[in-house]
């Protein structure tokens, strides 16, 4: 029953083993379907041709032009070399530039003859210049381009072989030739009826050649529909699945350590918002259902208190708890705040990570298992294996982003029936994103933050202006403020970044000079009881300024702490500028947030910083975020970070079809026993494409 389609990619005319292999490396295409899946990133309208004088800017994607070459020249040698042609086509004149495939290149180029140009647009000394433009000779054997042409996404290896947008384009063409008849229909007739769909074949020709743009429209949406519907399936049949394997621990009374803290241990009334989710958990734990709860609450919101008063619901009821974060520090802080919180109630609290000592790590353990622990808290050192509870039967959560499905349900074994599980993120997630990644969890808000606190007042300075940002920094500690100063940490340059953190530690350290100032530096590089002692330094007040890297993105509670300087703040991503602005702005007064950043920015960093310093609300950067990184992204995939990879969906354009296709999915799980043979069959099929699960390490989030 092999369909012609799954063969390998090395058959199709004009493929052969090496282009084959490049395929796969560049863009893991193996086989005839993959490449038929293979859509175009954006389209052109090859029909429109463009005056040179007309191209004032670089903000066109792609051009074409048509221009008569004047002039070719070689330059520079080995490495450096490079090929250039001066073309014009009376209203001006470009420079077409190749760095590879130079000899072919020149064999192609004929001065005097006129081409069709096309390729994207730059500016270089004033004169459009296109590097490594496509060309086709005016009157030459092939056939004109159609109207509207797929562009895909190529990489430059693959462009030196030939296989540029226009090769790839010219590749789907020949399997065109013999694929149409090897597709089949991927949905039932019924289902495409009844939600208006474009049938696959028609949907795959126009997908990559257009008959007009309606029914490419038609096209990207039979197409965006399928891949998100298999995904939803995947995620509500996996609901099903596991309401109807477990029973959930019942937290049936209200009782008194709850009672103890509710009365006499809340250091403040709480939100509204607070009060709501409390009750919805406690709705949650009475139902005899599993709860997974996710708890979106924007930073500074009052998380924590949530989480300590379900768990007293649970400890109430004879049941132990773990809290897990993502990073020692602030499983610590987590650990001394809930202590200072309890202050000298009967509720034991053990903590465990990965740097514990044999003695706390012997304790945590043995308390665990024993039963005597009602509390334990920890980073990832949690889900090990010779982690064992006597009973244990709620689990928090701590910043979502930066655990995997996987991981979460790793903690579901630790007792016979799965515990109750709440997630806490500090990240909002655009409610289309939520129902895709945590479509198995109900959602909880906090949408109030507490009482007293002043919207944050954030700047953007320049770094030829950092003068003013000390000067403001001394303000800000003489009138008894405290300030952080957070450089950027990427992995791939890591050794650059912490050059860049002790450049400016010890130019901080000049401007800031002992004995009047006092400042720390916490890094991930510091032993954790170095790290532990000066983020003590300035959680007590002592330090005035505390240089670090990202490692304070979470966590840090410092309410004294007003001004929050980001070093380099256009290398960090939206979600991460906003969850660093959140480690100010904790206590009652005013609090800034200074975005520094280079003097020159690529659009869509500025676009970034503008966003933070026009607004305090995280869901609507989360939002912005995402329309960003989809623009911004050649490469097709928006969404790279993601658990899946979706080849023409995007959860932020396309919230709409995430619903329709949300409801889709749960009316084909209510009435599966009614789906006849063929129809469940797909279904199957469908479901078994949208579940694949891998570990997701949501980083496009953060
Ligand atoms: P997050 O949601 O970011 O985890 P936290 O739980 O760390 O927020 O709370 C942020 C700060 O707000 C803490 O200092 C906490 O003590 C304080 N806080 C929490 N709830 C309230 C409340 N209802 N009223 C006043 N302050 C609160
Ligand atoms: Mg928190």
């Amino acid at each position: 029953m092999a369909n012609y389609l799954d063969n390998d990619i090395k058959f199709l005319k004009g493929v052969g083993d090496r282009r084959a292999q490049l395929l796969w490396k560049e863009l893991h295409v193996s086989t005839m379907r993959d490449l038929l899946y293979y859509f175009p990133f954006r389209y052109i309208d090859r029909s429109r041709i463009y005056r040179i004088a007309e191209i004032t800017d670089d903000s066109h994607a792609y051009i074409q032009i048509r221009a008569r070459v004047e002039r070719i020249a070689q330059q520079g040698a080995g490495r450096a070399k490079r090929l250039t042609a001066l073309v014009s086509d009376g209203t001006g004149v470009a420079e077409l530039v190749w760095f590879k495939s130079i000899n072919w290149i020149s064999k192609q180029l004929e001065p005097g003859r006129e081409y069709i140009i096309f390729g994207k647009p730059g500016f270089f000394n004033n004169e459009l210049s296109i590097v490594h433009p496509e060309l086709e000779a005016v009157g030459g054997a092939r056939p004109p381009a159609p109207g509207v042409q797929g562009v895909y996404s190529t990489t430059e290896t693959l462009s030196s072989n030939q296989l540029g947008s226009k090769g790839i384009y010219n590749l789907i063409r020949a399997l065109w030739e013999v694929a149409p008849q090897h597709i089949e229909e991927t949905l039932p007739q019924d289902f495409i009826r009844k939600y208006n769909l474009m049938p696959l074949a028609d949907a795959l020709r126009n997908i990559h050649f257009p008959e007009t743009a309606e029914k490419l429209e038609q096209a990207r949406y039979r197409l965006k529909f399928e891949e998100l519907f298999a995904i939803q399936l995947g995620i509500v049949s996996r609901r099903g699945q596991r309401e109807a394997g477990y029973d959930g621990f019942v937290f049936g009374k209200v009782g008194e350590r709850f009672n103890e803290f509710y009365s006499g241990h809340l250091p403040f009334e709480l939100t509204g918002a607070q009060k709501r989710v409390v009750k919805e958990i406690r709705a949650d734990t009475i139902t005899g259902r599993q709860m997974n709860r996710l708890l979106q609450g924007d930073v500074g919101s009052g998380k924590t208190l949530v989480a300590l008063l379900s768990m007293l619901l649970a400890v109430d009821n004879g049941y132990q708890c773990c809290m897990m974060a993502p990073t020692e520090i602030l499983a610590r802080q987590h650990y001394a705040t809930i202590q200072k919180l309890l202050g000298g109630m009967e509720v034991s609290v053990g903590i465990l990570t990965g740097s514990s000592g044999a003695r706390e790590r012997r304790q945590a353990l043995e308390a665990a298992a024993d039963g005597s622990l009602d509390i334990l808290i920890g980073t990832h050192a949690l889900i090990e294996d010779n982690v064992r509870f006597a009973n244990l039967g709620f689990v928090v959560i701590d910043e979502q982003h930066r655990f995997g499905v996987e991981q979460r349900s790793r903690l579901w074994t630790k007792n016979h029936n799965p515990p109750h599980v709440l997630v806490m993120t500090a990240t909002p997630i655009p409610r289309t994103l939520a129902m895709t990644l945590y479509g198995d969890l109900d959602v909880s808000v906090i949408d109030e933050l507490p009482p007293g606190r002043q919207p944050i007042k954030t700047f953007h300075v320049k770094d030829a202006h950092r003068l003013r940002t000390y000067g403001f920094m001394k303000e800000q500690i003489a009138a008894g403020r405290q300030v952080y100063v957070v450089y950027p940490l990427i992995s791939e340059s890591e050794k650059m970044d912490y050059k860049d953190l002790q450049d400016g530690f010890e130019s901080i350290s000049r401007q800031f000079p002992p004995p009047d100032y006092f400042t720390t530096v916490v890094h991930g590089k510091l032993k954790p009881a170095e790290k532990e002692a000066n983020m003590r330094q300035f959680s007590s007040g002592m330090a005035h300024i505390m240089v670090a890297t990202s490692v304070i993105e979470v966590g840090v509670d410092v309410p004294n702490a007003t001004v929050m300087v980001i070093e380099s703040a256009e290398r960090f991503g939206l979600s991460q500028l906003h969850q660093l602005r959140g480690r100010v702005g904790r206590g009652a007064g005013q609090s800034y947030c200074i975005l520094m950043s280079g003097d020159k920015l690529s659009r869509e960093a500025r676009a970034r910083l503008e966003a933070m310093v026009r607004t305090n609300d995280g869901f609507e950067l989360s939002e912005l975020d995402l329309q960003l990184r989809g623009a911004g992204d050649l490469a097709g995939t928006q969404q790279s970070g993601l658990a899946f990879e979706l080849k023409i969906a995007s959860l932020s354009r396309d919230a709409a079809i995430v619903e329709v296709a949300r409801e889709a999915a749960l009316k084909v799980t209510d009435n599966w026993d009614r789906l006849d043979h063929r129809q469940r069959e797909l279904m199957e099929a469908l479901r078994q494409k949208g579940s694949i699960e891998k570990t997701a390490d949501f980083s496009m989030i953060s």
